[in-house]
This record gives structure tokens, C-alpha cells and sequence, in this order.
């Protein structure tokens, strides 16, 4: 899995592509953008070769670390939720696989990411697929803070599971700004969309139930 040298990407997997896409239609996936990305991106990458055609099934998987790349549905999801505009500079909180983040990059945008697990975030920095988008800026730290010096952005996105809405990234969110994240204890969580006005008024929208991952306190070494 993530491998320093290029893998293939053959018919076949670019056939299990397209189903997977149109898997993720006829589960209400609408932004023709957002399938457009997870149609270029091979997510085979960032399995171990044994799991190639899981790679392309709807479900989350087991990467390093005790982490899992998220369920394409998902990753489309909350994509789709986020209403990527151009120029848009967005935040991911949880880079994981950096699955997430290649998709947002392939829809043009500036993509910051933050992982809190040192080996996760060492072992991304290996892997040959990331040197296609110079657009991913990645950073090793705790999301809980975001990125002060890089603040605000049009968009963010967690991608694990809050126990709470962390204030320092409402605080670093533009207002007309966006933050897709799931809200909720190990038992399952609940898909939040924040809006922020012009006025800096901040707005919630209670989405569907899912399962994360949790988001943690501080850095892990
Ligand atoms: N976006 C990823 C899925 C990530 S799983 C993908 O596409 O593959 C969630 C990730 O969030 C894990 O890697 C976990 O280590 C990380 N994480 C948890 N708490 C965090 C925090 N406070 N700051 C940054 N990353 C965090």
C-alpha cells in the first residue's frame, strides 16, 4: 500500500471504476465533478496489491496505523456537501491515505491537510501518486488547531469522527464558508454541514448517520 515506485492501472481497474461510479449514482451522488475525480483517481493505490478489486468496492478499508481509507460513498459525500468552487482553498482534517485529499485536489483547488499520526504522515510522503498534485500541501499536527498561518479557507472538512465542532476551525472558516464534518461518539455520528454568512452567523444542518474513526487530541509520534 502506498508505494514509493508507480503501479498499473489497467482496463480492469478502470472498468471496476466506472462501476464504482455508477454505484455511487444510484446512491444519490449527483456532482458530476466530484465522480468525475473519483473516476480519474486510482484508489487501488492505496491498497496493498492483494486487495485491488476490494479497492474498488463501496467500502472503507484497513490502511496503516490502525486507520482505514474512507468508503468512496462517503468521501463523495461530504466532497459533494462541501460545493467545490475554483480557487477555493480548502482544510481536510485527517489525511489518513490522503485518498480524500487527492480527490479534492483533482477538482483543481489548493488542499491542505492534517494528519496527527507521525508514521501515517511519513509514510504519505513516500508515496509516488501524491507527486501528480503539487496542489496537496500536507502538514504533520493536530487538527483540533488548524492552520493558523494558512487561515481562513473557503472550506473544510473533517474526516473523522468529532466529539464535538472544534471552535478554532469554526474561527478559521471565511464567512459564505463551508465545514463538512461528523459529530458523534464510537456508537456512530451524525454528518454536519456549518455555514458561515457574510455577517460571520454560523448555521447547522443535521445529514445522515455515519461511522468514523475518532478525531484526537494532540499529535502522536
Ligand atoms: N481522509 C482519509 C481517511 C482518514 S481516517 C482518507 O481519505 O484515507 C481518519 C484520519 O484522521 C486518521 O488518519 C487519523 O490518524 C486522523 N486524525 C484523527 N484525529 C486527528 C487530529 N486531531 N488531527 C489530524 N488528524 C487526525
Amino acid at each position: 500500500m502506498l508505494h514509493s515506485k508507480p503501479k498499473e492501472d489497467n482496463y480492469l481497474h478502470k472498468g471496476l471504476r466506472k462501476q464504482l461510479v455508477q454505484t455511487l449514482r444510484e446512491k444519490g451522488i449527483k456532482d458530476e465533478k466530484v465522480l468525475a475525480a473519483i473516476e480519474a483517481i486510482p484508489r487501488h493505490f492505496f491498497l496493498d496489491p492483494a486487495f485491488e478489486r476490494q479497492a474498488y468496492e463501496d467500502r472503507a478499508f484497513p490502511i496503516t496505523a490502525g486507520q482505514t481509507i474512507s468508503q468512496p460513498y462517503t468521501v463523495a459525500y461530504q466532497t459533494q456537501l462541501l460545493e467545490i468552487k475554483k480557487f477555493d482553498k480548502v482544510l481536510e482534517i485527517g489525511t489518513g491515505s490522503a485518498y480524500q485529499a487527492c480527490v479534492l485536489a483533482e477538482l483543481g483547488i489548493a488542499v491542505f491537510t492534517i494528519e496527527r499520526q507521525k508514521e501515517l504522515y511519513d509514510f504519505v510522503g513516500q508515496f509516488f501518486f501524491l507527486k501528480k498534485y503539487p496542489n496537496i500541501k500536507r502538514f504533520y499536527g493536530d487538527g483540533f488547531e488548524g492552520l493558523p498561518t494558512y487561515a481562513p479557507f473557503d472550506k473544510i472538512i473533517i474526516t473523522a469522527a468529532a466529539p464535538f465542532i472544534p471552535p478554532k476551525l469554526v474561527e478559521q472558516l471565511k464567512p459564505g464558508g463551508i465545514m463538512v464534518l461528523p459529530v458523534g461518539d464510537d456508537k456512530g455520528q451524525k454528518m454536519l454541514r456549518i455555514t458561515k454568512d457574510k455577517e460571520g452567523k454560523v448555521q447547522e444542518e443535521e445529514l445522515g448517520n455515519f461511522s468514523f474513526v475518532p478525531m484526537l487530541e494532540g499529535k502522536n509520534k
